[in-house]
């Protein structure tokens, strides 16, 4: 098989998208989900963030789940990696006493949207992220990073695609194995890919960059598709699509990992997924959430049983 023929999914469902969401789930309900979720086969899973508890309570038991991993007393069989989101050196303080292997560390194309998310601006960020990215390489992490609004601020509107570009760049720099460029509201075309995406692929290759689109106005399939016929081959998508978009209240928000498992897999490109238990996990989570469904893959598949 060839690397055209395959992509990686990013499984983001757990964090990024139950971050996103108002309704709490219990540690059991969020352990059953991630278990669920490797055994679709997924592989690459972000599980929690060592953020604060009390300004994000969805990742308050980011903690417990490394712990029960780390004891043994949840353990999967499938090999996988999972990943949580490291603000600070605070964090990754937390993140090496948990025993995390693989982190990410966040910042924004733009200036606005760093400031409302973090209280730092995407300069002040970087020089944060420097040395705690080292330390964090020096002990045997892996760190992945997110860059925010790289099509669309939703401060800052219109977005340059040097600014997403520059981040990046300096991310890389710092050691990160890869870079993961975000739609964080959702409004990217692939006129936007081809300008911010494609310059990275040419300067990096494909392993070194992701994308993480958002459904909010119904473009992410098309940004993922156009993405991979640039070449990309890392694709950030949420089970079901979990997560709203704070900035749409009512909007869906991230790119669903049934909507892009069904249209790879139907293309002959291998995901690693299994299209039906992933259906049955993520339908299985918005029962227990009493949440509608918004990918248009697992609304055909529930309709189908
Ligand atoms: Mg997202």
């Amino acid at each position: 098989v060839s690397v055209q023929d395959q992509i990686t999914i990013f499984e983001v469902g757990a964090r990024d998208g139950l971050q996103n969401e108002a309704k709490p789930i219990s540690l059991e309900d969020k352990k059953t989900f991630v278990t669920g979720l490797a055994a679709a086969g997924l592989r690459q899973i972000e599980l929690g963030a060592f953020v604060r508890p009390d300004k994000v309570p969805q990742m308050a038991d980011t903690d417990e789940l490394y712990r029960l991993l780390q004891s043994g007393e949840w353990s999967l069989r499938e090999p996988l990696d999972f990943w949580a989101l490291v603000p600070n050196e605070k964090g990754l303080e937390r993140a090496v006493e948990g025993g995390v292997k693989n982190i990410a560390v966040f910042t924004a194309a733009t200036d606005g949207f760093s400031l409302k998310n973090t209280g730092r601006a995407v300069k002040e960020s970087l020089d944060l992220y420097g040395p705690l990215i080292k330390k964090a390489l020096k002990s045997g992490m892996r760190v992945r990073g997110y860059v925010s609004t790289v099509f669309g601020c939703p401060y800052e509107g219109k977005v340059d695609p040097q600014k997403g570009i520059q981040v990046t760049k300096k991310l890389l720099d710092f050691g990160v194995e890869q870079v993961s460029l975000g739609d964080t509201i959702g409004v990217a075309t692939p006129k936007g890919v081809d300008e911010a995406v494609e310059p990275l692929l040419a300067s990096f290759g494909h392993e070194k960059i992701a994308v993480h689109f958002h459904d909010t106005w119904g473009a992410a399939l098309v940004n993922a598709f156009r993405s991979f016929e640039l070449g990309v081959r890392t694709f950030d998508s949420s089970a079901g699509g979990l997560g709203g978009c704070p900035y749409a209240p009512g909007a869906t928000g991230n790119l669903a990992t049934e909507d892009l498992v069904y249209l790879f897999e139907k293309m002959g490109v291998q995901t690693g997924v299994n299209f039906e238990k992933l259906c049955q996990t993520s339908l299985e989570i918005h029962q227990k959430m009493k949440r509608a469904v918004s990918s248009r893959a697992l609304q055909a598949y529930a309709a189908s049983c």
